[in-house]
């Protein structure tokens, strides 16, 4: 199985997957737990490129390529391997992350978007796709609180408002595809979160 968290800045997904990870593998799951852009040796390399002032002066295609290309590496060799061996595969965003932050704040064309994301994902579509949701004011307060203002990457420095429209266009993703995306409100204590990941984990262990 192939679960996937996304969601903006400050949202709590790199603690819900830690918990849930740890709660899988105490019944006996096997479970890897990863993250993009990165999660295999190239894509952590572009990784660093990306988040780092390095990217300044890229244009927003030449980022989309730069994550798609992280991304085809990431799924061909990490995350099919995991999946193809058995391996429940937890992953710290993924796809929506692409189509959010370059297609819609990045005002890519989306027939591009589109072709880059059936390349890169090559039929990898997550069984479960959680959605962490929070207002933008809040998550970035709690990002700043983690890191230590003036901490934040490159992509945490933008306004307000591209905040809020990635945070719309999460939910607008979750409204187009029900089935594989659940939206948590994640302002709740990290305790009622994990639960309710929990309760979205176990209906599709029962399916
Ligand atoms: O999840 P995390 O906050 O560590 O992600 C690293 C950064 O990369 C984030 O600031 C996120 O905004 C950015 N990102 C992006 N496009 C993606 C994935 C992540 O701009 N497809």
């Amino acid at each position: 199985l192939f679960i996937t968290f996304e969601g903006g800045e400050g949202a709590g997904k790199s603690s819900q997957i830690r918990i849930l990870a740890d709660t899988l593998r105490a019944r006996g799951y096997d479970v890897l737990v990863t993250r993009e852009p990165g999660g295999s040796p190239g894509a952590e390399a572009i990784r660093h490129v990306l988040l780092s002032g390095a990217a300044e002066p890229f244009g927003p295609a030449m980022e989309a390529i730069l994550f798609a290309a992280a991304r085809s590496d990431h799924v061909e060799q990490v995350i099919r391997p995991a999946l193809e061996s058995g391996t429940m595969v937890l992953c710290d965003r993924f796809m929506d992350s692409s189509r959010v932050y370059q297609g819609v704040t990045g005002g890519l064309d989306p027939a591009f978007m589109a072709a880059l994301e059936r390349v890169t994902v090559n039929e990898m579509i997550p069984n479960l796709t959680l959605i962490l949701d929070i207002d933008p004011v809040e998550g970035l307060d709690r990002a700043n609180a983690r890191r230590g203002e003036g901490q934040a990457d490159r992509y945490e420095k933008e306004t307000l408002d591209i905040h809020r429209r990635r945070r719309d266009a999460f939910r607008d993703i979750a409204r187009s595809d029900p089935e594989r995306c659940k939206v948590i409100d994640a302002s709740e204590s990290e305790e009622e979160v994990a639960a309710t990941v929990a309760g979205h984990v176990a209906d599709l262990l029962e399916q």
